[in-house]
């Protein structure tokens, strides 16, 4: 038997780091039987579906070095998809599940009903009062065929239900085990909806056949419905495929890694830093209105849209914790990482091995090492791997890698700094970078216009500027006509010309030249070694910003 498994997202929003694990493991349970993987997008639910999310997924899956045999091919991922079995968006495959719609309703075991919100509603109001579960009362098997044909010809809006079996149905579980429901437990679900969409559960069944579906693993939350699919797949004819229900990731308080912690953890900021107005956009308007702002500013459940949630968190430069698989990669997260880490969030490869790539997880990921506990993230320890992984690079990896990451979500850098520049900053940045994103995010200032530079006097400006005798802000001025005459603008110069003015003028103390010029450049303490920032500004900026740093701290120099 050939092994097939399949990843089956609801293109709505982004691929969630949840998702992308079961992604992981459909793909490496695939991958190491020489099976095939089969990427499937269940966009039935039209309103909450689109192509962008689609696309998205995919490209994220892409990114991950998950890759599918079977399924949809874009333009960008030509070797990925194709296959026998597709289409492989739901939305094109109606008339397959129209097929086999009409013979559940030709041998009896499925009906059309067309019971209005209204009565649907009262019936559950009833089921809640009488503290008893709601089933659907079965109204429209009293009508009879005539009935029925009528009003379908008349237009009547009608959902098509599954006649569940009265019988009690056993699920069989490799990760979890066995559960029987009893009797009755499942009502007639609706299995076509009004709008001519067949519901999940009977697309799904119908795929996952139809796909030849070997091995289902999916996230806990399918676990009941599982029962759904599998009397569906008795009336169909269907084999019933083996059935793996993966726990959830959870944050390490136990609560579910949700867009709430990203809503948190901007609030939490904003009470911090004691913000009362909403950040303003390029137009000079609020990014969201006022009456929202303090809306959500006030009460914890309510959530931001997330598009301007991160916009806001942009402005107010607040790193929001990462949750979709586009937010590590934004964070510079190296995918072979993420997808190593994540590998460890609900299975163990044995032997207390924790650091491996993704064809050794194909080659050893079996279900009985998958957990049954939610698995914990651990943020902190994602981030030491992701540091390893830096650490062990050539500079030249590094630096390739940061170039792409630069092209993704850091265009100015490139713009602004030619190769050997960028060279630069990435080995200058690479010993202390934990992530990809850190060389551009920390040294923002390098891109920044010169006219943009300001100096806020805290502790350590105020040290290295105006203590000292003579004071730091006056051995810049000294230090200047020495970055004007020499030559060569680059570090290795920069280096010898500096250190010949620290002996002379500063008892060869160069931090005392050193980081004077670090703050006129920078407008902060902190910056890649000095002479290589020097160079990759070039003398024209890092004159620009020397004058203009006089100028505003001799005002704010104390006078004694
Ligand atoms: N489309 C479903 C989801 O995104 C997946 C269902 C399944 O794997 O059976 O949750």
């Amino acid at each position: 038997m050939t092994v097939v498994t399949r990843f089956a997202p609801s293109p709505s929003g982004h691929l969630h780091v949840g998702g992308a694990r079961t992604a992981l493991y459909c793909w490496a349970y695939a991958r190491g039987r020489d099976g095939r993987f089969v990427l499937r997008i269940e966009d039935t639910d039209r309103k909450r579906s689109s192509d962008a999310a689609s696309l998205g997924f995919m490209r994220d899956l892409a990114w991950l070095g998950i890759d599918w045999n079977e399924g949809p091919t874009i333009p960008e991922l030509p070797d990925c998809g194709g296959g026998d079995h597709g289409p492989y968006f739901q939305s094109e495959r109606l008339q397959i599940y129209q097929e086999h719609l009409d013979r559940l309703l030709a041998s009896g075991r499925a009906y059309h009903a067309f019971d209005t919100p209204e009565e649907l509603d009262a019936g559950r109001r009833a089921a809640r009062e009488a503290k008893v579960a709601y089933r659907y009362d079965r109204a429209a098997l009293k009508l009879s065929e005539e009935e029925v044909a009528a009003k379908l010809a008349a237009g009547e809006p009608a959902v098509i239900r599954f006649r569940t079996p009265d019988e009690p149905i056993t699920i069989v579980d490799e990760v979890l085990g066995e559960a029987t429901l009893p009797a009755g437990e499942i009502d007639d679900f609706v299995i076509r909806k009004a709008d001519g969409y067949p519901t999940y559960h009977f697309a799904v069944v119908v795929d996952d056949a139809l796909m030849k579906v070997s091995h289902v693993l999916r996230a806990q939350e399918h676990f009941n419905n599982t029962a759904r699919h599998m009397v569906l797949q008795d009336a169909l004819g269907f084999e019933r495929p083996t059935y793996g229900h993966l726990s959830l990731i959870m944050n390490p308080d136990g609560s579910k890694m949700s867009k709430r912690d990203k809503d948190k953890a901007l609030r939490a900021a904003v009470r911090e830093r004691e913000i009362e107005a909403c950040p303003l956009d390029d137009t000079g308007e609020p990014m969201v209105d006022g009456d929202t702002w303090d809306r959500w500013r006030g009460d914890k459940t309510v959530q931001l849209d997330l598009d301007r949630l991160e916009a806001i968190a942009d402005a107010l430069d607040v790193a929001l914790p990462e949750i979709n698989v586009s937010d590590f990669r934004r964070s510079g997260y190296l995918p072979e990482v993420l997808c190593n880490f994540l590998s460890l969030n609900g299975w163990s490869a044995g032997d207390d091995l924790e650091k491996f790539d993704n064809a050794f997880l194909a080659e050893r990921f079996d279900l009985d090492r998958v957990q049954k506990a939610p698995a914990k993230f651990d943020r902190d320890k994602l981030l030491a791997f992701n540091l390893d992984a830096i650490q062990a690079m050539t500079p030249e990896e590094f630096a390739s890698r940061a170039r792409a990451h630069a092209e993704a979500f850091h265009p100015e850098f490139l713009d602004r700094l030619d190769g050997d520049q960028f060279a630069m900053l990435c080995e200058a940045s690479r010993e202390r970078s934990k992530t990809l994103d850190e060389p551009f995010r920390t040294n923002r200032f390098l891109v920044d216009a010169d006219e943009a530079i300001a100096w806020p006097v805290t502790k350590p400006v105020r040290k290295a500027m105006f203590k000292g005798e003579p004071a730091g802000l006056e051995m810049l001025g000294r230090v200047r006509p020495v970055l004007n005459e020499i030559e060569e603008f680059e570090s290795s110069a920069l280096e010898s010309a500096i250190t010949a003015f620290a002996e002379a003028e500063a008892e060869g103390n160069l931090g005392r030249i050193a980081q004077p010029l670090r703050i006129a450049v920078s407008g902060g303490p902190v910056s890649p070694p000095i002479f290589d920032t020097l160079a990759i500004l070039g003398r024209e900026s890092v004159l620009a910003r020397i004058d203009r740093c006089l100028e505003v701290l001799a005002a704010e120099m104390p006078s004694s």
